[in-house]
């Protein structure tokens, strides 16, 4: 930028100007740097309620709630207020040398109560992934302190996202992460994810659930149960393509690590606060966890927080024998953020959200899913709360997927983009999870869309010949 003249306000700038500028100096996550400078950014200059507007003046009904975030959609004046008042009294205060702030205490307190009755304590960071790695550091701690040193390892699944800091990207079992820097860090290993779709068609979801239960278990047995400290999973995969687990698979997966004595922490930073029509992912999926990853919705995504949830199991501990805890965040209870997140929880107890999902709108997408089957490229349909997920297929009787250089499910995202619907591909998987504010109204107009993108996407590929 040049410093002599003054940056020109937004609506100054054209969209081409903010391309230039954006691909000159922003490294953006996940990105190819040099296909998308060629491309150029889409700039998103504002939202409300559940649609976000690009610098084009296009209105865009925004299925995957930000980066499955804001549940409460855009533009709620409680968040606002709250953040404002914040800002003003008090923008930053830390929660270093026996010292807090009112809001952290508040949120604290709140997040006690809504939170299943063995969480009476609460870790915070800055973000999910800061989350996870509070989890590697304190279940090592905890088992450390219980003189079991030798239980350092901790079991993930292969397909899981737990972040991407060095942590968090370990935890997590995607292998392009893995193939960058060395991953993962030792003491973490994965097993094979719970995705009937891909790995368990010919079996019942129940007996595939089981099995894939039974993975952790022979897991624990070759690394030895007096070596390991914990498993982590996400209720359902988020980022991994909406993979939603039988329901047998999680009151296994309790059963399996309290025989062997093994921790469970449950990452909820998509699942939690209300995504499944629950508070949290466990009390849907029926498992009791020691440790609960949050972030993303506490907040609604307006302003950066996440945390671990401590059970009393491994809070007594830490309390009563550790003495001091050598971690921690400059951001651990950020007052403004923490602000925000009060806000937003008691505004969803307000609206009865996490109830509307459970009983009207999860029910109604499900509906929207049944129907969606009968599209020809539609392999599998499903949803679990305000998630769902669509898998698309080249033959539906015989669920042969589309050749993976096709990149089938991009070319339904370009589809999306173009009519106004964000909806994410995971290779040929097109999930949505829309803001919890949704309406019924809204999911039809949605399904609507997403009907249109499919026949969209089907016409180009008869096109193309590839169908
Ligand atoms: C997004 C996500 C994270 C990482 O959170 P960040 O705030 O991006 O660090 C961790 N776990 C799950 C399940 C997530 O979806």
């Amino acid at each position: 930028m040049n410093a002599v003249h003054p940056p020109l306000a937004v609506a100054e700038r054209s969209t081409q100007d903010w391309q230039a500028a954006d691909a000159a100096h922003f490294l953006h996550p996940f990105t190819d740097f040099q296909a998308l400078a060629r491309k150029g950014s889409r700039i998103i200059t504002r939202g409300d309620n559940i649609y976000v507007w690009d610098s084009d003046g296009h209105k865009i009904l925004d299925a995957m709630s930000g980066l499955w975030c804001v549940n409460v959609g855009y533009g709620q004046p409680a968040l606002i207020e709250a953040a404002t008042r914040q800002m003003s009294e008090l923008p930053f205060y830390n929660s270093f040398f026996q010292t807090t702030t009112p809001p952290a205490i508040e949120l604290a307190e709140l997040l006690a109560e809504l939170t299943p009755p063995q969480f009476r304590h609460v870790f915070f960071s800055g973000s999910g992934s800061e989350g996870n790695d509070t989890v590697v550091r304190m279940v090592r701690r905890y088992w450390d302190l219980l003189g079991q040193p030798e239980r350092q390892v901790i079991i993930s699944r292969r397909n899981a996202y737990h972040g991407s800091t060095l942590a968090g990207a370990s935890l997590g079992g995607m292998s392009a992460m893995h193939a960058q820097g060395g991953l993962p860090i030792p003491g973490i290993v994965h097993i094979e994810q719970p995705f009937w779709w891909q790995l368990g068609r010919g079996r019942s979801r129940e007996e595939f659930g089981l099995e894939a239960a039974g993975w952790l278990e022979q897991k624990i047995l070759e690394v030895g149960a007096e070596r390991v400290a914990a498993f982590i999973g996400e209720p359902v995969q988020g980022a991994g393509g909406v993979i939603i687990p039988p329901e047998t698979y999680w009151p296994e997966v309790q059963r399996i690590c309290d025989r062997y004595d093994v921790l469970l922490v449950s990452d909820e930073v998509i699942c939690g606060f209300g995504r499944t029509g629950h508070w949290f992912g466990c009390e849907r999926f029926g498992s009791r966890p020691d440790l609960m990853t949050f972030a993303k919705g506490v907040s609604s995504g307006y302003v950066p927080l996440g945390g671990v949830m401590v059970g009393e199991r491994v809070a007594r501990v830490l309390i009563e024998q550790g003495g001091e805890f050598e971690h921690g965040y400059t951001y651990s209870g950020h007052p403004v953020a923490c602000a925000v997140a009060v806000a937003n929880l008691r505004l969803m107890r307000q609206l009865g959200l996490v109830e509307r999902v459970r009983e009207e709108t999860g029910p109604h997408l499900a509906k929207l899913y049944e129907r969606l089957k009968e599209h020809p490229l539609v392999g599998d349909a499903e949803t679990c709360g305000l998630m769902g997920a669509l898998q698309l297929v080249k033959d539906k009787a015989s669920a042969t997927p589309f050749p993976e250089e096709q990149q089938v499910g991009m070319l339904c995202r370009a589809h999306c983009f173009a009519s106004g619907l964000i909806m994410r591909a995971v290779g040929d998987r097109m999930i949505v999870a829309p803001p919890l504010v949704i309406t019924l109204e809204q999911i039809d107009d949605m399904g609507r869309l997403i009907t249109h993108c499919l026949d969209q996407t089907w016409a180009e590929l008869r096109e193309k010949a590839w169908w």
